[in-house]
């Protein structure tokens, strides 16, 4: 495995890649867990060469977020891919990827990031969009890979690929969850004992609602208000950033499903002062 943390060194990496063949990005923000293994897994099974990038976007962070405490382990993040099979791990410094600071050009895309997380984290896509773009042009992948966890990201990412004629595929990758449901999370690690317990409450209301669906439920707004109470009555830790139900395409809210049509709860919830996000999808029986 070889590990570059400039746009030179990963270019050399690449040349030793035989040519022709199909490449797979996993990107990342590091401190990798079974979830981003996934990916990796993945894109191993698909592309003869794989690489990982792991770079915390500052982009990406409002003013009053995490980026400086995000966690990060370079170490163990490089021990887990070379576990994987990942060829090249690329871990650029904000220098690096962002000569001059903040770069005057960025990518939005527009309407898919203007609710659920876009409305709580403003300009967090446009930094999403950006750093992924200029990772599929510096890599150059036939496939790239991302989680469903990131339901909303996943969506923007496919529309700006179309949009901007990047000629990878889009991968979403199924959610890796705790044996207990919670979707695993860098930002788990920020949890106390009694927020990571309170947290499980997160997947159990999002499955509730999903199963309620299919066995032919049609009080979404209800549901969504029942859901919302369960969450934050039954466990003073969590507070509902939002809990919605969408159209898993088009993000645009639905108050009803037709028969066959599919739908997606997804919620952000804060558990303590860490904030988490989940989704689950549906589909109304025919
Ligand atoms: P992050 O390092 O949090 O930016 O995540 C990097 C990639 O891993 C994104 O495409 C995420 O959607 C994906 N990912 C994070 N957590 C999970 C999970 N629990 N299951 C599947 N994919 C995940």
């Amino acid at each position: 495995m070889i590990s570059c943390s400039t746009a030179q060194g990963l270019r050399a990496a690449l040349r030793t890649r035989p040519d022709g063949r199909r490449v797979g990005l996993v990107p990342t923000m590091g401190y990798l867990h079974e979830g981003h293994a996934s990916l990796i897994r993945e894109a191993r099974g698909r592309c003869e060469t794989v690489v990982v990038s792991i770079f915390v976007n500052p982009l990406q962070f409002g003013p009053a977020e995490d980026y400086e405490k995000y966690p990060r382990d370079l170490e163990r993040d490089r021990a887990l891919c070379e576990r994987e099979g990942a060829d090249i791990v690329f871990h650029p410094s904000a220098a690096e990827m962002y000569r001059g600071g903040r770069p005057l050009t960025t990518v939005h895309v527009a309407e898919l990031g203007d609710g659920l997380c876009g409305r709580s984290r403003p300009g967090h896509f446009d930094g999403v969009c950006t750093v992924v773009s200029k990772l599929l042009h510096l890599v150059n992948p036939t496939h790239a890979f991302f989680g469903e966890k990131d339901w909303q990201q996943l969506q923007i990412v496919r529309q700006m690929a179309r949009d901007l004629s990047f000629p990878a595929e889009i991968v979403g990758c199924p959610i890796v969850r705790e044996p207990d449901g919670l979707a695993l999370s860098s930002r788990n690690a920020y949890l106390s004992r009694e927020e990571r317990d309170a947290a499980a409450a997160i997947p159990r209301v999002l499955s509730g609602l999903a199963a309620a669906v299919r066995q032919g439920n049609r009080e979404i707004s209800a549901l969504l208000e029942d859901a919302r109470r369960d969450l934050e009555d039954g466990n003073p830790l969590l507070r509902v950033d939002y809990l919605s139900f969408v159209d898993p395409e088009t993000l645009r809210p639905l108050s009803e499903l037709r028969a066959g049509q599919s739908g997606l709860f997804a919620a952000a919830v804060y558990a303590g002062a860490t904030r988490l996000i989940d989704n689950a999808l549906c589909k109304r029986p025919e």
